[in-house]
């Protein structure tokens, strides 16, 4: 099916990424239709359409899937069956099987390494038995991660030397869980890239990303990495985005180690995680790129061809978290600013509120 402008996309899910895809949409003379559970959802002020139902009510997806030419989401933990009865009305993309490989750490990891890339040493663990001895292979200090629904460093324990086992195993309330060994790392990096239906690969510049209590909080672009290291992290985006036949928008998020060797420094990559979606990482893009992600993740779905992602300047993306997005009146006078608030009236520590994006002259180019 051709899909024309005109036509309505359906997104599931009504946060600040859903907002941005559909204004992106919009732009390109596109309808989007927003599917999400909270009825206050900042997605619903920018769409034409909106439907508030839980993600298990049959009706509300034949009927969301049947007003829509095709269907993407904001997060990666759409639960399964969703995606399947979808799927069975309208093309969901990316598709079930980018789901499946990236909602469960464990199943993530093996998929990784399965195409020969590198990720923190990890182990499976099911009961605090079972902990003990997987600290004893990982080695201390590790991270215990429930495998399914974490986000932004929730339901994770850190494991260090005299940690009480049975207490940091408790704390994860029997989820199942991985064990992962800690990576001393230089930086964090992602690669934002897409995938047509065609096959053809298209990345944004790698960016380098500062966290604070697991909370993105800045982003720059280029990274600091030597350019032969960025072309590597680029290239690992691609292999997993072609195994997974993927269409649309992914992020790879990555670290990066250093050491230092007689012929220099050497810098390593190991995978930390996939999000099958536009990611924080990449807004950037909006302001500091002739296609943003929204845009480049809204032609790979519609079958259209991708976009340039060719880069204005040298980039600094800071998130506005909690109460920092009272500094709006303030950024709104800097010059050069770029300002983005996500519509959200409730002010929560921690809650992504907006971001600002500065794009600086490009002394590299
Ligand atoms: P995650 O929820 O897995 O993306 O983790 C959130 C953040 O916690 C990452 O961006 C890192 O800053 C940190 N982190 C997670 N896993 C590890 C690890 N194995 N080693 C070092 N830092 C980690």
């Amino acid at each position: 099916m051709m899909i024309k402008p005109g036509d309505t996309i359906g997104i599931l899910g009504g946060g600040q990424l859903a907002r941005m895809l559909a204004v992106a949409a919009a732009r390109l003379g596109l309808r989007s239709h927003i599917y999400a559970p909270e009825a206050e959802s900042p997605a619903f002020h920018v769409a034409a359409a909106h439907t508030v139902a839980d993600y298990g009510d049959e009706a509300a997806l034949a009927r969301f899937a049947d007003s829509v030419a095709v269907v993407t989401y904001e997060f990666e933990n759409v639960p399964a069956r969703t995606a399947a009865l979808l799927s069975e009305r309208r093309p969901v993309r990316p598709g079930a099987a980018v789901l499946a490989a990236s909602q469960d750490r464990l199943v993530e990891k093996e998929f990784i390494n399965s195409l020969g890339i590198a990720t923190a040493p990890y182990a499976q663990v099911d009961d605090a038995g079972v902990l003990a001895r997987a600290v004893a292979v990982v080695g201390r200090p590790c991270i215990l991660k429930a495998r399914r629904f974490g986000y932004d460093g929730k339901g994770q324990a850190l494991v260090r030397e005299g940690s009480d086992l049975a207490g940091v195993f408790r704390s994860l309330r029997g989820a199942p869980a991985i064990l992962e060994g800690f990576v001393t790392f230089d930086c964090e990096i992602s690669v934002v890239a897409a995938r047509g239906e065609d096959g053809e690969f298209r990345a944004f510049d790698v960016c380098e990303n500062l966290h604070e209590h697991h909370i993105l909080t800045t982003t720059t672009v280029p990274s600091r990495l030597p350019v032969e290291t960025a072309r590597e992290a680029i290239a690992i985006a691609k292999r997993i985005a072609d195994a997974l036949l993927y269409v649309g928008v992914i992020t790879v998020e990555m670290f990066v180690t250093r050491s230092e060797t007689e012929n220099g420094p050497v810098h390593t990559i190991k995978v930390n995680e996939i999000a099958p979606r536009v990611h924080n990482s990449g807004h950037w893009t909006i302001d500091g790129a002739v296609t943003s992600q929204f845009e480049q993740h809204v032609r790979a779905i519609c079958g259209w061809p991708l976009g340039s992602t060719r880069r204005h300047g040298r980039i600094e993306m800071r998130n506005l978290i909690g109460a920092e997005v009272e500094q709006w009146p303030g950024l709104l006078r800097e010059e050069g600013a770029c300002l983005h608030l996500y519509g959200k009236t409730a002010v929560r520590t921690g809650r992504k509120m907006g971001h600002v994006t500065r794009i600086l002259p490009d002394e590299t180019a």
